[in-house]
């Protein structure tokens, strides 16, 4: 018998129609003689409404103990509704909440990691034959305090219960049906990839490809988990994500991603000398707010400026960090500019290839896009740009290297 776990995402579980459509999908995975553990994100658009309530009540940014509490809230609905069905159906189900499981992980709240999975309870629940229905995205840390992962982090839940349980494979259920070379929502020309390595799937992931939470092509690599990219509204086989194998296709460049959820910070004239960088950054670091892209502009009698990304939803607690710090610092001037995004091509293959960069720049210089920062490593390349070139400079991108074209 197989164990498999099955994670649904917010829009197959957006009304009980819905949930009952997966219901099926699940016991027919059932029937089939395989244990099911089924993992579930919020209904549809729930999480975002809760965090806009949060948001408000606490005028500001609300404390992570109690913002965690409430966001974690649309889970347990799912989980019951789904459970409620499955029982309904004439199946035996039970949902679990990440305390109840336990779903153990740091306190950092917002964006807490797994650190483990005690996988007695549902393996119990297993073996007397039930259906056990889990909510993603939450976890609970050592004072027993609820925790969430982070946007996306239900797919995070799904590959930790399939790691921990030695599941056969785990299958992330969304609303498209794989893995593309960029998002077939703003793209048709977009291809769906069959088998993508991990690595590969790490750098979409880590660029903004939402299709998969960064964290949870992490574990998957380390634990060696086969994970399905697969429509809950078609019976598509969609994408594996695995090891590298020599029939998977090794492109220079394999996708194009971007995220639009960077806002740049410029910080202007401030003495070139050192531990300035350290001064900026350490409070950002201290305060669990990451910094992306960073440059510095060449020296000039003695000043430099500095600019940087960090998160959206981060802005107004760096703006009340950096202000300070910039205005001891005696900088000119301080600019906060959230009309960006950043675009990425990917590839492993480009560690080998060269000039890939320069066609980057020059597709978008082509149709008269600005490139405002650019960053490099082997298998990335990002620009920032302004937030409304976005859709156009994926198009641009995808065309100019190809992607459309099977090999
Ligand atoms: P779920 O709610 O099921 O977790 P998400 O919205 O988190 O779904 O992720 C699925 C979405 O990811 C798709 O609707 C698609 O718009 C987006 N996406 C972005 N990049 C890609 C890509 N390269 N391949 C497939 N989907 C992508
Ligand atoms: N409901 C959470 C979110 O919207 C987790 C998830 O969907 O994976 O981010
Ligand atoms: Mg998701």
């Amino acid at each position: 018998m197989a164990v498999i776990v099955q994670k649904y995402g917010g829009t197959s579980v957006a009304d009980i129609e819905k949930i009952q459509n997966i219901a099926k999908r699940v016991i027919k995975t059932r029937e089939a003689g395989n244990d099911v553990v089924v993992v579930l994100s919020a209904m549809a658009g729930e999480t975002d409404r809760l965090i806009q309530m949060a948001n408000s009540a606490s005028e500001g940014t609300p404390e992570g103990r109690e913002y965690d509490v409430l966001v974690s809230s649309g889970e347990q609905i799912s989980v019951s509704l789904l459970s409620i069905v499955l029982n309904k159906m004439g199946h035996k189900a039970i949902s679990l909440l990440g305390h109840q499981v336990k779903i153990h992980t740091n306190d950092a709240h917002s964006n807490a990691k797994i650190r483990k999975v005690d996988i007695e309870l549902i393996s119990d629940e297993l073996k007397k034959g039930k259906i056990v229905v889990v909510a993603g995205f939450q976890g609970v840390d050592k004072e027993g305090n609820i925790t969430t992962l982070g946007r996306g982090g239900s797919d995070t839940s799904a590959v930790a219960i399939a790691a921990s349980l030695k599941a056969d494979f785990c299958e992330i259920f969304t609303d498209v049906d794989g893995v593309y070379t960029t998002d077939p929502n703003l793209y048709s020309k977009a291809r769906k990839i069959k088998k993508i390595s991990y690595d590969e799937m790490l750098s979409l992931a880590g660029a903004g490809a939402k299709v998969l939470q960064h964290r949870s092509v992490e574990l998957a690599k380390t634990y060696g988990v086969p994970v399905y990219v697969r429509s809950s509204f078609s019976e598509d086989s969609g994408t594996l994500v695995t090891k590298e194998d020599k029939d998977m296709e090794r492109e220079v460049v394999s996708g194009v991603t971007y995220d639009r959820d960077q806002a740049k910070v410029t910080i202007g004239h401030v003495p070139d000398k050192p531990g300035i960088a350290a001064r900026l950054f350490t409070p950002l670091s201290d305060n669990d707010i990451n910094v992306d892209m960073i440059i510095q502009n060449a020296s000039s009698e003695g000043y430099t400026d500095l600019t940087f990304t960090v998160s959206k939803k981060n802005i107004e607690k760096a703006r009340r960090l950096l202000d300070t710090v910039a205005g001891e610092m005696g900088a000119s001037m301080i600019d906060y500019d959230e009309n960006i995004s950043k675009i990425s091509i990917v590839g492993v293959g480009m560690q080998t290839q060269s000039g890939v960069a320069s066609k980057m720049f020059a597709a978008l210089a082509n149709e008269g896009i600005n490139i405002m920062m650019i960053s490099t490593s082997e298998i990335k390349i990002s620009c920032v740009i302004e937030a409304k070139y976005t859709e156009l400079a994926v198009r641009v991108l995808h065309d100019a290297f190809g992607l459309e074209l099977e090999n």
